[in-house]
């Protein structure tokens, strides 16, 4: 684990105890073992756990691992760790932004995901049974480490899930990017590491870039919601069934279908995004049992809505976000979004 020799480096610089937040699966994993790791160097480490899924990135978690904290005597000298997926890193990041009026963080991804996404950009929450990260705050880590080595035991879906997220950096900003996921599928499910650290090295860039020039999400952070309107409606409309991942993947395909008469995207370019997730074996069409009118319904509530009418980030070209009357996304006919349904709707 490279995130031992990083954590030692920065000791001179953090408080003196040091809380590890992860989920169950990764404490098993890699808490342990890092808990032990540090340890044996003079750390003084603790590690506190919550079960593993998103059903659990609540405000009741939050409280509970605060409790425990305290019960364990950390106050305002203590750094948090959030070691794990997205879901640890939004609820450990929170607790760091609120613990003691803030305590120093330093994240771990261990998922794809949270490499490429969850990691950047200082977003935290939880959420509640009204919607998903509805509290939070913005809050930076002192420190990312990212440390590939975690990769080898993560499941395939899961990979898939954060390759989603780097076809979109790749559609909204970069397609030199984007050719390079077009012609490395082999070598990034395979978790080759050239082309893995590569990958995760642009996604980084990418985010990262559009972050700063937008910290509080008004303008260009916009982006990032590519294939979001649809893919949230998706998630929400399967009870979360279905992953964000696999549901941000149909939004993307079903965006840039509307980006073809609305943002003049060329159908070729259409195509190819249709066969990268076919070559990742990511499946892009809208299920059976979503109906029309449900999404219809479900879209309404994405935070890029006006006044009631669904909101869509477009793209003209591969890399290229479309921009309208200086801002990033636009409604879209209704006849459009029928349009669009009846062509990727899995009949
Ligand atoms: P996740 O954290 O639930 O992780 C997925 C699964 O993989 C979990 O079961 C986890 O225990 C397991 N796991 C983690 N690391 C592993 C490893 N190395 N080997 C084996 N199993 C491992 O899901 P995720 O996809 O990483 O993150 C999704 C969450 O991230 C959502 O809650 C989403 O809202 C959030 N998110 C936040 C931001 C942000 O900007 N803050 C951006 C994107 C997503």
């Amino acid at each position: 684990m490279n995130a031992v020799s990083e954590i030692l480096s920065l000791r001179d610089c953090l408080p003196s105890r040091y809380a590890i937040i992860c989920d169950t699966t990764v404490r098993g994993l890699y808490g342990q073992k890092l808990q032990q790791n540090l340890t044996s160097k003079g750390l003084d480490v603790k590690l506190f756990s919550f079960p593993s899924g998103e059903q659990y990135k609540t405000r009741q978690t939050k409280e509970s691992i605060e409790n425990e904290l305290f019960e364990n005597g950390f106050g305002r000298d203590t750094c948090i760790i959030a070691l794990g997926g997205g879901v640890v890193l939004d609820m450990a990041g929170f607790i760091a932004a609120t613990f003691c009026r803030g305590v120093p963080l330093v994240m771990v991804p261990t998922t794809l995901l949270a490499m490429v996404d969850a990691s950047i950009g200082g977003k935290t929450g939880v959420n509640t049974p009204y919607g998903k990260n509805l509290v939070g705050s913005f809050y930076e880590a002192e420190k990312i480490i990212q440390d590939t080595s975690f990769l080898q035991t993560l499941p395939k879906d899961e990979i898939q899930n954060g390759i989603v997220e780097m076809i979109k950096h790749g559609l909204i900003r970069d397609s030199e990017y984007f050719d390079f996921l077009e012609t490395h599928v082999q070598e990034l499910m395979g978790l080759d590491l050239n082309s893995i650290e590569k990958a995760i090295h642009d996604s980084v860039q990418i985010k990262t870039a559009i972050v700063k020039a937008d910290t509080k999400e008004n303008g260009i952070r916009r982006i990032i919601n590519f294939g979001h309107t649809i893919g949230h409606a998706i998630e929400k409309i399967s009870d979360y069934q279905i992953s964000h991942g696999r549901a941000v993947a149909i939004g993307i395909v079903a965006e840039s279908y509307l980006s073809i008469k609305k943002a003049h995207l060329q159908k070729n370019s259409y195509e190819r995004i249709k066969n990268i997730f076919q070559s990742y074996e990511i499946p892009f069409k809208i299920p059976v049992d979503i109906t029309l009118s449900a999404l219809k319904d479900a879209m309404v509530s994405d935070k890029k809505s006006l006044k009631g009418t669904p909101r869509f980030v477009l793209i003209s070209e591969i890399g290229k976000p479309m921009v309208f009357n200086n801002t990033y996304c636009t409604s879209v006919d209704i006849h459009e979004i029928e349009e669009m349904y009846h062509a990727l709707h899995k009949h």
